[in-house]
């Protein structure tokens, strides 16, 4: 469906009475993975306990295609949720289980790695920008064994709403002023939103005190409260206990929009023991699944 074209329908705003403040600011860390692709890792292991159930937040985004051409060759999964979502460009997954598919422009991948698979995730295109995200999502203990899944979300199938004075939001996950998003996961209530906001536009949304939150800028940059994000920054939102929702405006002055992915969700509070790309309950089960990788059990 052509974005310029399709209708997108209007959404009542929220009153959001007591909006959460910032506790921190965070820049990510540089770094590389797969087959030495360039990304910021965002949201590192040290905030894992601070922001449960997100357990990563990767950015990426590069015109080089020095800094992606490799991807993410064949790897294991075990014991959480990846969501990747694609800004811009061509992103080919395959898995052990037989399952392929195109994760392109807007569009997102939502897997559930549970008791494990191997997969890979390879560029298909050798030039022109990449830019996208990859969220983990923590499974509780109940759910960490549980058979694979995983859903293709092409970019047209994301809900989409806009509100007066130049608000445009994406629905991934969750809800937003009374708009379902493209996914739903029950124990977590994961929220995932992207809002593009014109100079000068404001976005509330509602939002349980103890459901943990953040917003990470990549164009331009926005207020919350007094304080200003900037691009390219993580900002780890207050539990306040008698907050109710966000309230997040993009300055006057800002010359093009500001654009932003807002995401939250139920903490599970479950112990976290993680090894590269196993996340498990405990240190036990963590080597259980490394035997089971290396013995050949997860696909
Ligand atoms: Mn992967």
């Amino acid at each position: 469906m052509n974005k310029d074209t399709h209708h997108i329908p209007q959404a009542p705003r929220t009153a959001v009475a007591r909006p959460r403040s910032i506790e921190r600011i965070v820049a990510g860390v540089s770094t590389s993975d797969g087959d030495g692709v360039k990304l910021t890792r965002v949201l590192h292991q040290t905030l894992q306990q601070r922001l449960d159930p997100f357990l990563m937040l990767d950015a990426f985004g590069s015109d080089n295609p020095g800094d992606y051409i490799g991807g993410f060759p064949n790897h294991p999964h075990r014991g959480f949720e990846t969501v990747t979502y694609m800004i811009a460009g061509r992103m080919r997954h395959r898995d052990s289980a037989g399952h392929e598919g195109l994760l392109q422009n807007g569009g997102v991948q939502w897997m559930t790695a549970g008791r494990g698979l191997v997969h890979s995730e390879l560029p298909e295109q050798e030039q022109g920008l990449m830019e996208g995200f990859q969220l983990w999502l923590n499974l509780p203990a109940h759910d960490k064994m549980r058979e694979p899944w995983y859903r293709d979300i092409q970019s047209a199938e994301i809900p989409e709403y806009t509100q007066e004075g130049g608000v445009h939001v994406r629905v991934i996950a969750g809800s937003s002023n009374g708009v379902q998003g493209a996914m739903q996961r029950e124990r977590t209530e994961p929220l995932y939103l992207d809002i593009t906001l014109a100079p000068g536009a404001e976005f509330t949304q509602a939002l349980p005190a103890e459901h943990n939150a953040l917003v990470y800028v990549f164009r331009e940059s926005i207020y919350v409260g007094s304080s200003e994000v900037p691009t390219k920054r993580m900002a780890i939102l207050a539990n306040e206990p008698a907050s109710d929702g966000v309230q997040l405006r993009a300055p006057r002055t800002n010359h093009s929009p500001a654009r932003l992915l807002l995401i939250a969700g139920r903490p599970l509070r479950e112990p976290i023991a993680q090894y590269g790309p196993f996340v498990m309950n405990t240190r036990e089960q963590v080597v259980q699944a490394v035997n089971d990788f290396q013995n050949g059990k997860l696909g």
